[in-house]
């Protein structure tokens, strides 16, 4: 994010009426390292030796059952639907097998501790709890409650999920920012809520007024004091 672009974001919030600072969990606090492991690597490998196929035959035909049911739909984050999909077994071992890939951004906690000591935080994931509890574990104290769209509400990241959310806080949408890396289900959706929603990009392709790592929201809510 270009800084002379800060006053503008700020301008825009009323920061001191701000109660619940939200965050998506894939790609915003947690690495992409974890569900690569299992969806790109674990799943295909065990397919494999299910269907005594070679790797690379495997890969290609579990990664063309994703695409056809692509993000658009429940079905993509569910591990118990493809377990069951593609006839795997119990998802249990699997998962324990990917757990020390899980990993927090080198920023993560610094923001999370300096924030929650101001605001109440939350986590709003598209990640159902069979998933995001193992995501979590190591900074779930930060956090007042944490949100999966398919879990509790059996949704994707939709404008509704997010007024539950706020009903489920007891919270105005105009007082809660989100932020996280999907500008369809991060920004425009809970937006459409009418939550101050915060786009992440990491990969720092200059967008306008785009947080490239958290502690920018940091920044921001300090500048706000
Ligand atoms: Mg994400």
């Amino acid at each position: 994010m270009d800084l002379d672009l800060l006053p503008m974001i700020i301008s825009r919030f009323h920061m001191k009426q701000i109660e619940v600072i939200s965050f998506d969990a894939e790609g915003t606090i947690v690495t992409p390292d974890f569900s690569e492991a299992i969806w790109r690597e674990a799943i295909p490998a065990l397919y494999a030796e299910t269907r005594g196929l070679d790797l690379a035959q495997a890969k290609r035909r579990v990664y063309e059952e994703y695409e056809a049911v692509g993000n658009q739909r429940l079905e993509w984050y569910d591990i118990e639907y493809w377990f069951s999909y593609l006839d795997l077994g119990s998802s249990r071992r699997v998962i324990q097998s990917c757990l020390d890939k899980i990993a927090y951004y080198p920023e993560v906690i610094d923001v999370l501790s300096s924030l929650a000591a101001k605001h109440r935080l939350i986590v709003a994931s598209g990640t159902p709890l069979e998933l995001l509890d193992f995501l979590l574990a190591g900074i779930k104290p930060y956090f007042a409650r944490v949100f999966s769209s398919v879990s509790h509400f059996g949704q994707l990241k939709s404008p509704d999920f997010y007024l539950k959310l706020c009903a489920e806080m007891g919270v105005k949408p105009s007082r809660v920012i989100h932020v996280g890396d999907s500008w369809q289900f991060d920004c425009l959706n809970a937006r459409e809520a009418g939550i101050h929603a915060l786009y992440l990009d990491r990969s720092r392709r200059d967008h306008e007024e785009c947080l490239s790592d958290l502690s920018q929201l940091k920044h921001i809510l300090s500048l706000s004091v």
